[in-house]
């Protein structure tokens, strides 16, 4: 399709170092689990380390939680649940909301290097998006606790009781707010369980919890990996189950939560970027480069299949890979830094993984010029083009900085071919013409589709998707109807 052949590489700008200072985390050598509003130890004593997947260095040290302290967790939210926060009004529950948001802001600096520290995002991601958004869903959410009569879900919305909470590693802190606020406002309490490599921005968010006076076992944070999850799933006392991760375990989690309880599921995706002829090709591929890079592509939502029209295809890509040589890929604490590091060895691998068959398979392969730091986990940013919709590296998700290009000639063909996955959960398209735009998007299977932009993401705004990438919406006033009884 194209020569891949750069005879114009512009190369990053040089840029004095801007580091944020790690000191500014504040973190503990060690964290219990917050259970009753208390850092407790686990019954068996376990601790694990949290790494810097920038450094493969130990951040602190985190319990984990058997199946024992996932039970004491559950009886701590159903104590708090019948004693205290099903008898306190939506008023009284929204200035909690309100109090816990502020103190996100207040503690925002901290929190952002925090969230870098753990997950190896860039600061500039966890300071202008993870942190504000995560407030945002709290103040969001505040909203809604006295009005949620008027929600549209009937005069006496009740809350479902307590909801076990498991969330990912991508955006550990945002995860978080997203399940807890709209849970508080609605009336339920909450036992979550944050991803194993990810746990300390939940940890510190005990602590706000703590500073805003939250009644004890109202929400509680139980750390651990997946047998913890799995033992908060089986527990009888739990009410709903609310999970986003992998299509795998969500598959497993059906099974085995059956329907004894209710159930959200955000799983996986393989977004389709649609970019039309007549789209201003500059700001498509700003629009590209977000969409796939933003947070080291481990975005659920990430638009990893770039679809082009034909006749502007050989241009798109021209001015793409001279864009993605300009990446400054390196220290997350770095403020100029625009892709981090890879959250875990295990990720880099399944990556690693998924690109070579990507060769294997005979697409065509472009890789970033950059320079990789030598300790940690990293993965320069790549694009194949020629790929055909059966290539694997068109079909799964990679779950990293990896985009896969592919063409199409009318509007019918970028439909097919963008509804041709497993997943539904978002889409972009873009183009000048706002009919066409609309037409595509009627055709479009997924839960969310962005026009002319890609990766927006706002408190009021519903997110979610269908088929392998899960059912339920979280956010805007849809995300209430999962956390009340209607
Ligand atoms: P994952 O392995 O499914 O883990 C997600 C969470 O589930 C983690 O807290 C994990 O704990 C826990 N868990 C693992 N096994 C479990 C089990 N058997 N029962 C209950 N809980 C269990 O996914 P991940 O690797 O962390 O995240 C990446 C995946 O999540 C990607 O596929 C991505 O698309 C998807 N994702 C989707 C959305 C969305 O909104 N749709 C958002 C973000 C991510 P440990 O970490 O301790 O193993
Ligand atoms: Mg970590």
């Amino acid at each position: 399709m194209t020569d891949l052949t750069l005879s114009s590489r512009l190369g990053a700008l040089p840029y004095d170092p801007a580091p944020e200072s790690a000191t500014l985390a504040h973190l503990r050598q060690s964290y219990g689990l917050f259970v009753n509003g208390e850092f407790t130890a686990p019954e068996s004593h376990e601790q694990f380390a949290s790494l810097n997947p920038a450094t493969e260095e130990p951040l602190a040290s985190v319990a984990m939680a058997s199946p024992l302290d996932v039970d004491r967790a559950v009886v701590a939210a159903r104590r708090a649940y019948d004693k205290v926060w099903s008898k306190t009004t939506g008023t009284e529950r929204a200035k909690y909301l309100f109090r816990i948001a502020r103190l996100i802001q207040e503690r925002a600096r901290e929190l952002a290097v925090v969230e870098t520290l753990d997950n190896g995002k860039p600061i500039r991601e966890s300071r202008d998006v993870d942190v504000p958004l995560a407030a945002a869903h709290f103040f969001y959410y505040a909203g809604w606790a006295d009005k949620l009569e008027h929600a549209g879900f009937g005069p006496n919305p009740r809350p479902v009781g307590v909801a076990g909470q498991i969330i990912p590693w991508n955006f550990p802190l945002l995860m978080a707010a997203w399940k807890l606020a709209p849970a508080l406002a609605a009336g339920n309490t909450c036992v979550l369980k944050p991803a194993e490599t990810t746990p300390l921005s939940a940890l510190v968010l005990a602590e706000i919890l703590q500073q805003a006076d939250l009644p004890e076992g109202v929400v509680n944070i139980v750390t651990g990996d997946g047998t913890t999850g799995a033992a908060l799933v089986d527990h009888p006392g739990v009410d709903k189950i609310a999970f986003t991760g992998s299509t795998d375990v969500g598959r497993l989690i059906q099974e085995r939560a059956g329907s004894a309880k209710r159930l959200t599921l955000e799983l996986g995706g393989k977004g389709a970027n649609i970019v039309f002829e007549d789209a201003p090709i500059d700001e498509v591929v700003e629009g590209i480069i977000d969409g796939i890079f933003f947070n080291q592509g481990h975005v659920c939502c990430a638009g990893s299949r770039l679809l082009v029209q034909e006749s502007v295809a050989d241009e798109v890509l021209r001015r793409l890979l001279r864009r993605v040589d300009q990446l400054r890929v390196g220290d997350p604490l770095d403020k100029n830094t625009d892709v981090g590091a890879i959250n875990s060895s295990a990720q880099l691998d399944r990556i690693r993984e998924l690109t070579s068959w990507g060769e294997r398979e005979g697409a065509t392969r472009y890789t970033s010029s950059c320079a990789l730091p030598d300790k940690g986990y990293w993965f320069a940013p790549t694009v194949f083009a020629d790929v055909s919709q059966s290539h694997r590296i068109a079909r799964e998700e990679i779950f990293g900085p990896v985009l896969s290009v592919l063409t199409f000639r009318t509007p019918e063909e970028a439909v097919a071919k963008a509804n041709n996955s497993k997943y539904g959960l978002a889409c972009g398209v873009w183009s000048e013409k706002g009919s066409r735009t609309l037409w595509v998007a009627q055709r479009l299977r997924a839960g969310v589709i962005w026009a002319n932009t890609y990766n927006k993401f706002d408190p009021t705004s519903p997110f979610g998707g269908v088929r392998e990438s899960g059912f339920g919406r979280e956010g805007g006033r849809h995300g209430l109807e999962a956390y009340l009884d209607v």
